[in-house]
């Protein structure tokens, strides 16, 4: 394969309205902030999202530091460069220690870019061998747990597959116990991002009884040894999401055995060449995935969602319609969910959406371009 010279950079900030606030155990999100990257080379533009929050609040990154580190550091390293593969790009970008999400979406719009060059579909051109990924909603915390059964029973309604509630201390158990009564047979799971404390493990214990499919992250990131001690003590699954940011977190994990599922967000770990490697991983261990997400834009989704048609993504991942998010979306077609509670990866070039450039313009708060 012919290298592809990147001949132009294109930065934008977005800050898009979210249809509903997006709370969970350490912040809130009235807006979706994000970058879009674009590369342009061979007369294509390829595009990524660097989903990062605003503030450091999922993660250590922020709008502003992710800015600053692509501005710096990778715009110079790849402008005017030639590159033989994403993943040649990936590791140029190796100059920079962490700033995972910053690198994913430069890295992704490597992807998009040689995948519409090979005139493959970025599903394809990963290694994807399915045709509809399932779908799963992610709900934030609400004012009671009256609240969340009504928004929980419209996401049951329109079709999701599976339930993630958000929980926190004191808000955790009302909440599972009034959802399993009204929804018995629901697939419902709960992610605590990191806000229990051993001291308040008995909580963890309880939901122990109400049948959830896994408890992603209770204990704080950087903690593998307790999820290793409560993965031993529970009967429910314990996923890891923050925990796990490279291969290298993921073999730390495995060695201690500190859960049973991973999530992977290609976000977190630097787009889609670690995406691949830690899918790999997994299935060598038989180790179930799915993909999570941090509310992306069409274009961060389009590329969860092609990484999600690989075979070893075998839970309903964190990929909801474009509608469950905005009012309008920055692709067309957006993201729809189909009947049978799956979304369909698109067969087109690349990430095989539009992007509605009066849509970027609209939502844009700042833009630079960079060209050789
Ligand atoms: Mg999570």
């Amino acid at each position: 394969m012919e290298p592809i010279r990147i001949d132009a950079v294109e930065l934008r900030e977005l800050r898009v309205p979210l249809v509903s606030p997006f709370e969970t155990s350490g912040w809130r999100e009235e807006e979706k902030g994000c970058i879009i990257v674009q590369l342009k080379g061979d007369d294509l533009t390829g595009f990524g999202e660097c989903a990062v929050t605003a503030g450091p609040w999922y993660g250590p990154e922020t709008t502003a530091g992710a800015w600053y580190v692509m501005e710096n550091y990778f715009v110079p390293t790849v402008l005017k460069k030639e590159f033989a593969s994403p993943e040649d790009l990936f590791e140029s970008l190796s100059i920079v220690r962490g700033n995972s999400m910053a690198k994913a979406g430069f890295e992704m719009a490597c992807y998009d870019l040689f995948a519409k060059r090979e005139g493959k579909s970025l599903g394809k051109y990963l290694g994807g061998t399915k045709g509809k990924i399932e779908s799963g909603v992610s709900v934030g915390i609400q004012k009671s747990a009256r609240e969340l059964v009504d928004v929980v029973g419209e996401y049951l309604r329109q079709g999701y597959r599976r339930i993630k509630v958000k929980i926190k201390p004191g808000k955790d158990l009302d909440q599972v116990s009034t959802l399993r009564e009204h929804f018995p047979g629901m697939v419902l799971m709960a992610d605590a991002n990191g806000a229990y404390e051993v001291s308040n493990v008995h909580t963890l214990f309880k939901l122990d009884g109400y049948g959830l499919l896994m408890i992603e992250q209770p204990f704080a990131w950087d903690d593998l040894v307790e999820h290793a001690n409560l993965k031993r003590a529970l009967k429910t699954p314990i996923c890891l999401d923050e925990s796990v940011s490279s291969v290298n977190d993921l073999k730390t994990a495995l060695a201690l055995r500190s859960c049973r599922i991973l999530n992977l967000k290609p976000a977190r770990v630097g787009g889609l060449t670690v995406s691949k490697t830690i899918h790999e991983i997994c299935r060598t261990h038989n180790m179930p995935i799915w993909c999570g997400g941090l509310l992306e834009t069409g274009i961060g989704r389009a590329h969860n969602v092609a990484i999600a048609s690989l075979p070893g993504f075998v839970l309903p991942n964190d990929i909801s319609a474009s509608k469950r998010y905005f009012d309008h979306d920055i692709v067309e077609p957006e993201f729809r969910l189909n009947q049978d509670g799956t979304i369909t990866v698109p067969d087109r070039p690349g990430i095989g959406v539009n992007v509605v450039h009066e849509k970027l313009l609209e939502y844009a708060v700042r833009a630079e371009q960079f060209r050789s």
